[in-house]
């Protein structure tokens, strides 16, 4: 129990950690080129923030929230998603009455699910998402996505699409709603059990039923799109045109409604193709109306999130290969008591020029130390040793190669660091 992570949750070790840090460094990069501009919010947020958001129809509010009272009795909630956070934060931090269009991104930010895991879903998972708030047209919608499509393209995904679809505004959707209510009563009979409590308050949502049966039975229900008002029409064939100049490639997919009441015109996934099928890794569109259900001034926004979990399940699948940094560049072995003074100060000079160097904190044997230096991965290890300490030197080994070099103390770690220069240098040239 003690030594065992609670279910649905995974530590991140330091011998895979770079995966992550990797990942992030090319997703901040891709946001900031954009404009965009980190936010922070709280792991836990007030209950209704989410009631409010997200709808209290949805599987998520309804079965897979951690909801808790605090010692002081109010109604606490785990994040389930990162859009709400940010929209408070927006509001909160009077962001609405700066200059707008606001870019924002969160990036590691832990996302909690009560669900049974499986493969890339974890009850507890991280998402990097962006938001972009007080932009209505659709070249904003098509900024957003352009951030995740240039993302997985550099990463180096390939059979990347973009699903693209319209759900409408409250207007145009109100019209489709009765529409579509009509075509799932005649299908009422053949509708799984959570279909049926959709039917009346949410039936867009028995178009992304995952049960094979109800997916067989809306094959055929009216679109959205076919309903769309003029504006709602004319935002979504901008949106085309605009990808089609990127040219990045998209299908539209009118099963797409996400699961997330707040959505209104464009919603779209990202997908690539595995062996065991399609694999959503990206989702997200425009929620013009969250800001105002929230109590703001009314207030277009259009982003996206995606599980950072589930990209580095992708980069494993597909076989990209992420560099992996050595841990030290300079492991300094210790002979003899006598050199522990002089090997830990050349650590500390060889730190302040820059490189990752460490020696012996456990006076083990000359051959464990090498051992362990082996381990790091450390191109270079001095030896300071009895002969060395008597002529004020060190010696400081390619671990490749096995040169030695006779360096003066005083000067050492300057000449280490050149030393390490061309190893790099000559490891590059054996490269190309
Ligand atoms: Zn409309
Ligand atoms: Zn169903």
């Amino acid at each position: 129990m003690l030594t065992q992570a609670p279910k649905g949750t995974k530590d991140v070790l330091p011998t895979e950690i770079y995966k992550w840090q990797a990942l992030e460094k090319m997703m901040r990069t891709e946001a900031e080129l954009a404009g965009f501009r980190e936010v922070r919010t709280p792991v836990f947020e007030h209950t209704e923030l989410f009631l409010r958001s997200i709808g209290d129809t949805t599987d998520v509010v309804q079965k897979e929230m951690y909801t808790f009272k605090d010692k002081g009795d109010r109604s606490i909630t785990l994040k389930p998603e990162g859009t709400a956070g940010a929209a408070r934060a927006f509001l909160e931090g009077r962001l609405v009455s700066d200059a707008l269009p606001c870019k924002m991104y969160y990036i590691n930010n832990p996302i909690f699910r009560y669900e049974n895991p499986q493969a890339g879903r974890l009850r507890e998972h991280h998402q990097f998402g962006i938001e972009c708030y007080g932009a209505k047209d659709a070249s904003a919608d098509a900024d957003v996505i352009t951030v995740a499509y240039r993302f997985f393209k550099k990463l180096g995904v390939k059979n990347l699409t973009v699903k693209i679809n319209s759900i409408g505004c409250p207007e145009c959707r109100k019209a489709y709603l009765e529409t579509l209510r009509g075509f799932m009563h005649e299908h009422e009979g053949k509708l799984c059990e959570t279909c049926h409590t959709r039917l009346e308050r949410n039936p867009m949502r028995i178009l992304d039923c995952k049960s094979p049966i109800c997916q067989q039975e809306v094959k055929d229900a009216p679109a959205m799109l076919d309903m769309l008002c003029d504006e709602c029409k004319e935002h979504f064939e901008c949106l085309k045109s605009l990808l089609e100049e990127l040219e990045i490639p998209y299908v539209i997919d009118s099963r797409i409604v996400r699961g997330l009441d707040y959505y209104t015109r464009t919603v779209f996934e990202l997908i690539t193709q595995t062996e065991k099928g399609e694999l959503t890794i990206c989702g997200g569109g425009r929620y013009d109306k969250l800001v105002e259900e929230l109590g703001g001034p009314a207030t277009c926004a259009v982003g996206f999130g995606m599980g950072i979990e589930r990209v580095l399940m992708l980069v494993e699948q597909e076989g990209i290969e992420i560099p992996k940094p050595r841990t030290l560049d300079v492991y300094v072995t210790i002979q003899t008591p006598e050199a522990k003074l002089p090997a830990f100060k050349l650590c500390q000079q060889l730190r302040e020029i820059g490189l990752k160097a460490d020696c012996d904190h456990n006076s083990r044997s000359l051959k464990v130390q090498f051992k362990f230096a082996d381990k790091t991965g450390a191109p270079i290890t001095v030896v300071i040793g009895q002969d060395e300490l008597r002529n004020g030197l060190v010696k400081s080994r390619d671990m490749v190669s096995r040169d030695e070099e006779l360096f003066y103390i005083g000067e050492a770690a300057g000449k280490i660091a050149e030393q390490l220069a061309d190893i790099d240098a000559e490891q590059c040239g054996t490269d190309y």
